[in-house]
């Protein structure tokens, strides 16, 4: 018989992480790699796109209809961003922590964007970083951006 594994041995699973345009054209694609990989997650798929409505569309389905949707959708077609797999026990909540609050004014120092996101004043928060926040998520987010994986 095979025994059931610990409950503190999470199994190894998938997110999505995205460094959003602003990041990318702040040159932070690879300091927030480089966080990915200090924590000792495994980078599985790493690729620079222009995201496209549809695409966005899909991807933010959640928010359609709030008052930062059409910004948030501008912003990230404002220009490239890196979207990235990355593996690990734990990641999906691992990686949440690494991003830090929504908002990078409240977001903890020692994350990505409480020690290199500001607030800007616009209509939507330029928070540098996405991750998936579920299973789920992750599994429908990266058939989004990398549809051959
Ligand atoms: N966002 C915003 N204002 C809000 C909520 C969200 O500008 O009040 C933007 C922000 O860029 C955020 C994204 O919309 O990262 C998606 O929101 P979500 O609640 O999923 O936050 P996340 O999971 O990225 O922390």
């Amino acid at each position: 018989t095979t025994l059931p594994a610990e409950p503190s041995t999470p199994a190894v699973e998938r997110t999505l992480v995205l460094v959003k345009p602003d990041g990318v054209r702040r040159g932070l694609s690879g300091e927030v790699l480089r966080r990915i990989e200090a924590k000792g997650y495994t980078l599985v798929a790493v690729e620079l796109k222009q995201a496209t409505t549809e695409l966005l569309a899909a991807h933010y389905a959640e928010h359609e209809g709030k008052p930062f949707y059409q910004p948030l959708v501008d912003f990230m077609l404002s220009g490239p961003t890196l979207a990235v797999v990355a593996e690990g026990q734990g990641v999906i909540p691992g990686f949440r922590s690494l991003a830090g609050a929504t908002n990078p004014t409240e977001a903890a120092p020692g994350t990505i964007r409480g020690d290199l996101g500001r607030d800007w004043g616009l209509k939507v928060q330029q928070n540098l970083v996405h991750g998936s926040d579920s299973t789920e998520s992750a599994a429908r987010e990266i058939g989004l951006w990398f549809p051959g994986l």
